[in-house]
């Protein structure tokens, strides 16, 4: 199910012309790519979103026990240019917790919007030592803290020439740092029984 495409920036729902799909009008940021998304995900709509992606559609490889994708955003076209998958489970000390893992092109400020930072590419945010890594596609991917809401945290990184962003909710759902996640590129590979779930609240950006 596709609905209005939204600001990569602010999640606000934006203008689109017909003629000229590949441009959306924010109220707030001007001219951005517009960010579509399905709320209800399945293996062959994956595929179908991934398939002739720009960039790569990281998730978590093994996903966590309890863990499920829940939705999928993308912008730019044709090939996205950002995507992101969003996943949720279990948090280890109770209650649920959420990721949203996003792949984006500079320039474009989704996971900017995501950790609710005013500019578009992290910048000097990740000079000086990193402090958390991931394993993307079998290559140590080094992360950056973002400076970002109480009830998140976020982290920065560039894998495959492109910014690869990791935000949790709540913060202290970011455990899944601690043991080098291992992330698989959903261009290569969506298995059979990668585990789906119900949507989760943050898909989107500015949310
Ligand atoms: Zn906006």
């Amino acid at each position: 199910m596709s609905v209005s495409a939204v600001c990569p920036r602010c999640g606000e729902v934006l203008v689109v012309r017909p003629e000229t799909p590949g441009e959306g009008w924010c109220h707030l940021h001007a001219a951005v790519i517009p960010m579509h998304h399905t709320v209800v995900v399945a293996h062959d709509e994956i595929t179908a979103i991934t398939a002739d992606a720009r960039v790569p559609a990281w998730v978590p490889d093994p996903m966590a026990a309890g863990w499920s994708v829940t939705g999928l955003a993308w912008g730019g076209e044709p090939g996205a240019r950002a995507l992101v998958v969003a996943c949720a489970g279990p948090a280890p000390l109770g209650g649920s917790a959420e990721l949203v893992l996003a792949a984006e092109e500079p320039g474009i400020g989704l996971g900017c919007g995501y950790a609710g930072l005013p500019g578009v590419d992290p910048g000097e945010l990740i000079d000086g030592p990193s402090t958390a890594a991931v394993k993307a596609a079998g290559q140590r991917v080094p992360l950056w803290p973002v400076p970002t809401g109480d009830d998140r945290a976020a982290f920065v990184g560039e894998a495959y020439g492109v910014w690869l962003w990791l935000v949790t909710w709540p913060a202290p759902a970011a455990w899944l740092l601690a043991e080098d996640l291992g992330l698989l590129d959903l261009r290569e590979r969506v298995y059979p029984d990668l585990p789906l779930g119900p949507p989760s609240d943050h898909l989107l950006p500015g949310s």
